[in-house]
């Protein structure tokens, strides 16, 4: 299956989980694939397989994605090597050390989990989209959550870190209003990774949701068949992308806002 073949997608956190599942679906969807992730060895080894699995280009860039000189570095040497990127998906990211309250979580890991998130997505944004503005093409995927919209006792980093990616999608889809650039919030459903199998509320869950599943839907973004939900939150399980397909979102439907009290709300 080469139905995206020619375009690049360039996806953080390849080496484990999700992004290492979406490497390989999209690669083998004919996409050329550079993948970014901190631990070297681990995200060489992952796209090595990824490229003898499926025969596609891949490219493995060890990066934090949180150092702006790092993300500059490696956003550089894709373009180069693969050239410009077609499909930006900020997926690396992570979750709380400690199930607590807000008030007892240790104050820097507390911090790295919203800057995983939150700067690593706006420093991948800022080295890749005025390439995409050059061309006027191109899509960005941000990875999203439950907890982008919904609020938990504990894991307050990650909320305040999936909720803020929303923003920084909606910003991108305003500033981008005019050109045929788009960007997404994606929440993958619960998706079986070392991430999950961490957190206690899914000790003993079985019904996870299907990788290909967030694969498929990414692919229908790559195709641009969701591009009239630019700046809104799609869901993988909730939502069938060949109804989303058919339908243009009006008002505010799958974006962050205030709820009025009633009509005559003055912050309705
Ligand atoms: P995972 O298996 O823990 O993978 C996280 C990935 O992010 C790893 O490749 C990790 O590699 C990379 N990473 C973390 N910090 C990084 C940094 N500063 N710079 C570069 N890479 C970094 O987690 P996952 O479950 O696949 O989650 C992937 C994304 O999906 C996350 O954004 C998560 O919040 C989101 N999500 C997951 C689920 C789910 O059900 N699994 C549900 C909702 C949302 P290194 O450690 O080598 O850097």
């Amino acid at each position: 299956m080469a139905e995206l073949a020619g375009q690049v997608a360039l996806v953080t956190g390849a080496s484990s989980g999700i992004g290492r599942h979406l490497a390989q679906g999209l690669a083998g969807r004919g996409m050329v694939v550079a993948g970014i992730a901190r631990s070297g060895d681990i995200l060489a080894g992952a796209m090595a397989k990824v490229a003898k699995d499926t025969g596609a280009r891949t490219l493995a860039v060890s990066a934090d994605v949180t150092d702006r000189a790092s993300v500059e570095q490696a956003v550089a040497r894709v373009t180069a090597e693969l050239g410009n990127v077609d499909l930006l998906i900020n997926n690396a990211g992570l979750i709380d050390a400690a199930e607590v309250p807000l008030w007892e979580a240790d104050p820097d890991q507390w911090w790295d989990v919203v800057a995983s998130h939150v700067k690593g997505a706006f420093l991948l944004c800022r080295a890749v989209v005025p390439w995409m503005l050059l061309r006027n093409q191109g899509r960005i995927v941000n990875i999203a959550s439950g907890q982008s919209v919904r609020v938990t006792p504990v894991y307050s980093a990650y909320g305040v870190a999936k909720t803020g990616l929303m923003r920084i999608t909606e910003a991108l889809d305003a500033s981008l209003e005019g050109s045929d650039v788009t960007a997404f919030d994606l929440a993958p459903g619960v998706i079986d990774t070392p991430m999950t199998r961490a957190m206690s509320i899914w000790q003993g869950k079985t019904d996870w949701t299907p990788p290909e599943k967030v694969v498929e839907f990414v692919a229908a973004i790559a195709r641009g068949e969701l591009d009239r939900w630019s700046g809104r939150l799609v869901r993988v399980g909730a939502d069938d992308p060949a109804v989303l397909a058919g339908m243009t979102p009006e008002d505010d439907v799958r974006r962050l806002r205030l709820r009025p009290y009633g009509p005559d709300d003055p912050l309705g």
